[in-house]
């Protein structure tokens, strides 16, 4: 059962089958064991689908929703799309949150027929198509990866396992309930299973339960994909190693090293999730792997948000970090650049490793080059051969393997040379598949059709066999055609034609009216048109030619067929038995692609090398915003670098910048800028710096005060407040916390209370390496108290009474907000500014003539600043004219109510005059 919104498939009560057409109670059985899917019910060449199902899909799909007879006296709702058009409608209602069960005909209808008039072929459910299982190309991203997740819980120790089966990658990692949130986020997975015992409300619970329950819930569903429960059994542990046996094909697990039973019980999951989708075909997955929390710089879903990794803030693709740094030539290398920035790593060799692979390609622009042009167009053969694994590729899955691994091995002849090892073990992996590419280039035409069971992908001169039934074919069409002049020159008969049907076989065929002329051409020894058939405007014959080219014309054509899938049997039990050097290839391709497309963006944009080590150093010298640099860059601006310095002794305090400075100085572009260099350079690309050196970051946060998340129910304040909560709660001495104005969402004297007392927090209990932004100046008085505490400002330049920003940061303490300024160039009515300004004038008289709590009584002030404002004029005694009148309103300072009253005195005048 998935849990969805009220828009998806619903869970229907089953319908009584008593009394229904055979056909309906058979849809009806079928429906029952669906019953939280759209049946797509496989009639001919159409998928139909009925009732309620018929409904939800004509509305989702804007498609006419017809009628089809009644059951038990309804009338029974239907629509259908056509089977060769399916997948694009299938897109789409994945796409929208429903699952799809495919169910097919599984008998030939006259099979059926034998076992009386009246019965009904045989169907089955062969596939449930749902969010997480996609594996078709049109139904996926082809940059993206679709992963399919299940997260167990077993006496309080969590597990997330993770599948995707375009590509066959299968994963685990122990997590705890409190990290499930990052764990998810990085994964982004577009199906999320979960216990139904744990997720699903029970008769009566508790309401510290209860709450616990709805957050474990808001956490599954906080990356964006559809939460699915399944039963118990799912997740039971002990079931689980047979399920994942059967799954890899094995007698025992051991050889894939050894799991806890959390793991099991989510890897489990995951095998129980994919037999009961995918039917008959298991997919072919590659081995488990097992990941710790630890190797990979945790991003939690907040964080990524906010520092808009693969998605910009509006949601889409473009203006994220992604986008910015994805110069990737094909579909893997562009979904392993993404999983690399989703999952940096924190082991500085494994970083040194693919930045090595960078600084090699960057050395030699030829070398790099050729390689991304090589590159370009190489087919995607990790989803290929994963289709193929699946019993659901064709002969184009052939072809896009033998030009793969082909290019694959000019590119490692290209590569030669004293390589890093990053570049040389790809090297490797693309060498030794001669033969398998010369087997599918002799045996593939150049570009095959898409379905195999049509033929006509093998190439001519490969099978003796297959080439003189195909030539047997061929001139069996000829000899019809001849036969055909031949019938219609001996009787005059122009129109007459010859035709084939699967109860006659070959046959003539006239008009009525030309049939009484052909019957005068009969010849007794049946070698002339013998009559075998009159319908209502036409007549059939034979002729003894026909019967005996009969045999040889189909017989040639159906064992032409049968001759080409044979050879597709063999071809893909050449590839499977070479999956998984394959796998390596592609997985190599894919990395030589990061590499390339790494080293032509850090040449391009002038990147460098950073230096990472255990240390808990931070250094940026020169630092810029991927991002706002390339937005600046369009428009003809340029970006002025910024330099950084967090860096900490092994022990104790580490420094936290409190950055001051005017709305628009570049506060907040400033602080994103170094926790995106810390994930550019630990994520093994270079960075946009003159130079950088950074100490292991295991995990950044990154939080901006007052940002809405109305859909979870949470006020600003509130939101700002339980990000500020996990940040405090997790942060350690390696984390690099980046917090923007914290506290803005509530009234100042509050915000800056708990501004105050967060960073106390961060600097003595939490000891990371921060950077902090803030309008509340008064913070800057902390920097007596918190030795690591740096205050830092970014310069303006006030010009003719304008400000002018110079984006650049100095050490100190920003004077002023210049909020007013901006204020009026964002375009607020002069009237306004003016007004503020008088306002903030009083208020810093006050300021500096009192204590500052006494600004808590700034209340009289606002009232009296008011009562002082240009009051809106009375109308003059004796001003009567109505133009008078009119020059007199100043439409700045009129209230609405103001407004509505002098409408109605001017419509007066107008009367009077
Ligand atoms: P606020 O306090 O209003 O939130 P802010 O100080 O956080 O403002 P940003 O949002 O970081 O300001 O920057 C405002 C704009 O200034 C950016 O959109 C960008 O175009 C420009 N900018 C910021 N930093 C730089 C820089 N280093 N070089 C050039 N332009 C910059």
């Amino acid at each position: 059962m998935a849990a969805k919104d009220d828009s998806r498939t619903q869970d229907m009560a089953p319908r009584e089958t008593a009394g229904a057409t055979p056909m309906m109670a058979q849809y009806l059985g079928i429906k029952a064991e669906h019953a939280d899917a759209l049946l797509f019910y496989r009639m001919g060449d159409f998928y139909e689908l009925f009732f309620e199902d018929a409904e939800v899909a004509a509305a989702a799909l804007d498609i006419a929703l017809t009628k089809r007879g009644k059951h038990l006296g309804e009338d029974i709702a239907m629509c259908g799309v056509p089977v060769h058009s399916a997948e694009a409608y299938l897109h789409t209602l994945i796409r929208k949150g429903h699952r799809v069960a495919v169910c097919e005909q599984t008998e030939d209808p006259a099979e059926a027929k034998k076992r009386g008039s009246k019965s009904v072929v045989r169907r089955e459910v062969v596939r449930l198509v749902t969010p997480g299982t996609l594996t078709e190309d049109r139904l996926l991203e082809a940059r993206a990866a679709n992963y399919l997740a299940a997260w167990a819980s077993l006496r309080g120790e969590g597990a997330l396992a993770w599948a995707e089966l375009s590509t066959g990658e299968i994963g685990v990692m122990a997590v705890a309930e409190a990290e499930l949130g990052p764990a998810l986020a990085r994964l982004a997975p577009s199906e999320v299973l979960a216990n139904e015992a744990v997720i699903a409300a029970p008769a009566e619970e508790e309401a510290g339960a209860q709450e616990a329950r709805r957050a474990l819930i808001a956490t599954l569903e906080s990356a964006g994909g559809v939460l699915t429960a399944q039963p118990r059994s799912t997740f039971d542990s002990a079931g689980a190693e047979a399920r994942l046996a059967r799954l890899y094909g094995v007698k025992t697990l051991e050889g894939f090293g050894s799991f806890t039973r959390p793991e099991l019980s989510a890897l489990g999951a995951v095998a129980a999730y994919l037999e009961l989708t995918q039917r008959g075909a298991l997919p072919r997955l590659k081995p488990p792997v097992r990941e710790t929390a630890a190797g990979a710089m945790r991003l939690d879903a907040a964080t990524r948000r906010n520092l808009e990794l693969m998605r910009s803030l509006s949601g889409g693709r473009d203006g994220s970090l992604l986008a910015a740094v994805d110069r990737t030539r094909t579909g893997p290398g562009a979904r392993l650049l993404a999983a690399r920035l989703a999952a940096p790593l924190t082991d500085p060799a494994g970083i040194a490793a693919r930045h090595d692979a960078v600084d090699w390609l960057m050395a030699e622009p030829r070398r790099r080059e050729t390689l991304a042009e090589a590159l370009a167009g190489v087919p995607d053969i990790e989803r290929a051969l994963s289709r193929l694994a699946l019993g659901r590729g064709g002969p184009r899955d052939l072809a896009a393997l033998r030009d793969g691994l082909a290019a694959g091995a000019r590119i490692a002849g290209a590569l030669g040379g004293e390589a890093p090892e990053e570049i040389a073990a790809a090297a490797r992996a693309l060498e030794g598949h001669d033969a398998l590419t010369d087997l599918l280039t002799t045996a593939l035409v150049e570009s095959p059709p898409l379905m195999a069971r049509e033929g006509g992908f093998v190439a001519e001169g490969y099978d003796e066999a297959l080439d003189d039934a195909r030539a047997l074919s061929r001139e069996g069409r000829g000899v019809i055609a001849r036969l055909q002049a031949e019938f219609a020159a001996e009787t005059g008969v122009e129109s007459l034609k010859v035709k084939h049907n699967n109860v006659l076989g070959y046959f003539v065929e006239t008009t009525a009216r030309h049939g009484e002329a052909m019957l005068a051409h009969e010849r007794a020894d049946g070698s002339r048109f013998v009559h075998r058939q009159t319908m209502a405007n036409a007549m059939r014959f034979g002729t003894a030619a026909l019967s005996d080219i009969e045999g040889r014309i189909v017989n040639a054509g159906a064992r032409a067929l049968e001759i080409e899938a044979a050879v597709f049997d063999r071809l893909l039990a050449a590839i499977m038995s070479a999956h998984g050097e394959i796998a390596e290839a592609a997985r190599a391709l894919a990395a030589l692609d990061v590499a390339a497309g790494s080293a032509a963006l850090a040449a391009e944009a002038d990147w460098t090398r950073p230096r990472i080590d255990g240390s808990r150093a931070f250094v940026i010298e020169g630092g810029r915003h991927p991002v706002v640099e390339q937005a600046l860059r369009r428009q003809g601006a340029s970006f002025v670098p910024n330099d950084a310095e967090l860096s900490a002794e092994a022990d104790g305090p580490a420094p936290i910048w409190l950055v001051t400075g005017p709305n628009m100085a570049g506060k907040s572009t400033f602080l994103r800028q170094n926790a995106l260099l810390a994930i550019l350079a630990q994520a093994g690309l270079f960075v946009p710096a003159r130079a950088a050196h950074i100490g292991i970051v295991d995990q950044v946060f990154s939080r901006v005060g007052a940002a809405d998340d109305l859909a979870a129910g949470r006020s600003t304040f509130m939101v700002e407040m339980v990000e500020t909560a996990a940040i405090l709660n997790q942060a350690g001495p390696r984390t690099l916390v980046i917090l923007d104005e914290i506290g803005r969402g509530t009234a100042t004297w509050d915000g800056l209370s708990i501004a105050w007392a967060t960073l106390e927090h961060l600097h003595d209990a939490n000891r990371c390496r921060g950077l902090f932004a803030t309008h509340y100046h008064e913070l800057t008085a902390l920097t007596g108290r918190l030795a690591q505490l740096r205050p830092a400002t970014v310069a303006v330049r006030e010009w003719e009474g304008e400000v002018v920003f110079l984006h650049e940061l100095r050490p100190g303490a920003a004077d002023r907000s210049y909020g007013v300024q901006v204020a009026r160039l964002a375009g607020l009515p002069a009237a306004v500014v003016a007004r503020a300004k008088a306002v903030l004038e009083k208020l810093e008289a006050a300021e500096r003539g009192d204590r500052v709590p006494d600004l808590l009584d700034g209340l009289p002030l606002f009232q009296q600043a008011a009562a002082e404002a240009p009051p809106m004029a009375a109308p003059a005694p004796g001003a009567r004219r109505l133009t008078d009148r009119l020059a007199e309103i100043e439409p700045d300072l009129v209230t609405p109510r103001e407004a509505l009253d002098l409408l109605y005195e001017l419509k007066r005048l107008t009367d009077e005059e």
